[in-house]
């Protein structure tokens, strides 16, 4: 069975025109199949990379010092090659990027200054991601910071709220691969990293399945989860009770997220804790209006 699958973060209330958006790049992924399971994540990726709707290049949210630094990466199931960026600015796609990191280097990360370098270098343009309404929210997230409270983007916003990172899993022909691309989150320290651009922590992947998570990026990191998800189907469990492993890990930390998990039989969920996970899944070049995320 042949599919893309998308989740554009977990988190806050569900904008229908999110839907929308997750639905095009579910397609745009599917539409990319034809190249391969590695060219329909990193499609399904740039279009919502491309959306500001989303966290996650131009639309994502600023740090500290009112910049915004991305991480992303992809993750190629069948063989175990996986490519990611993190901290990188001024690039449209970090998703592109963290591709030719695994497909024209020797490394799996490039950070910082190197991975702008290698960007531009690979003739990726230069790009400011910053969007109005995130210089907006910014403005109002630096304020609250001032008066010692902790901002929530998601509150500040009163809009489509999640955090609004994305994900993507693709199979075809029993190959599987991962791809995710973030902003992190708002006021994050300049430098700080998250769990989507860390194999093992927000993204991973082997020849039985594949693993993308959103959520908190510190707890991935620490519980290492989608990692010990993936060994979890390694060891003969199914997508289901694998991801519903995953978030009880999650809650037994006081934390919330969603996963996408899919093997390599096409077996597919998505599950979460938080209010809403926004999915959208294309089977056999159909959309599936029916694929809901299951909520625990
Ligand atoms: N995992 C992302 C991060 O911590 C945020 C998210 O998924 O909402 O950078």
């Amino acid at each position: 069975m042949d599919l893309v699958m998308v989740h554009g973060g977990a988190g806050g209330e569900n904008h229908p025109v999110q839907s929308e958006a997750l639905e095009k790049a579910a397609m745009a992924g599917y539409s990319a199949l034809s190249g391969g399971h590695l060219d329909a994540v990193e499609r399904a990726v740039i279009a919502m990379e491309d959306d500001p709707l989303f966290n996650a290049g131009y639309g994502s949210v600023l740090n500290l010092a009112g910049e915004v630094e991305m991480d992303a990466a992809i993750f190629d199931g069948s063989t175990v090659r996986c490519g990611g960026v993190v901290a990188i600015r001024e690039v449209r796609n970090p998703v592109r990027v963290a591709r030719l990191v695994m497909d024209e280097t020797p490394h799996a990360l490039l950070a910082g200054e190197g991975a702008i370098r290698f960007a531009r270098e690979q003739g990726c343009a230069s790009f400011n991601p910053v969007t109005e309404k995130q210089k907006i929210n910014w403005e109002k997230a630096i304020l609250a910071h001032q008066r010692g409270e902790q901002p929530d983007i998601c509150a500040l916003t009163g809009e489509s709220g999640s955090c609004d990172t994305v994900g993507s899993l693709a199979v075809k022909n029993g190959l599987v691969a991962a791809a995710s691309s973030t902003g992190g989150v708002l006021l994050k320290l300049p430098g700080r990293v998250g769990d989507t651009g860390v194999f093992g922590a927000g993204i991973y992947a082997s020849p039985q399945g594949a693993v993308v998570c959103t959520g908190l990026g510190e707890i991935f990191i620490q519980r290492n989860i989608a990692a010990w998800t993936v060994n979890l189907m390694n060891q003969g469990v199914n997508v289901h009770d694998a991801a519903r492993a995953a978030i009880h890990r999650l809650t037994g930390s006081g934390a919330t997220g969603g996963v996408l998990v899919a093997d390599a039989q096409g077996n597919a969920v998505a599950i979460y804790n938080t209010a809403l996970f926004p999915v959208a899944m294309v089977v056999n070049g159909e959309l599936i209006s029916s694929f809901t995320p299951v909520k625990i």
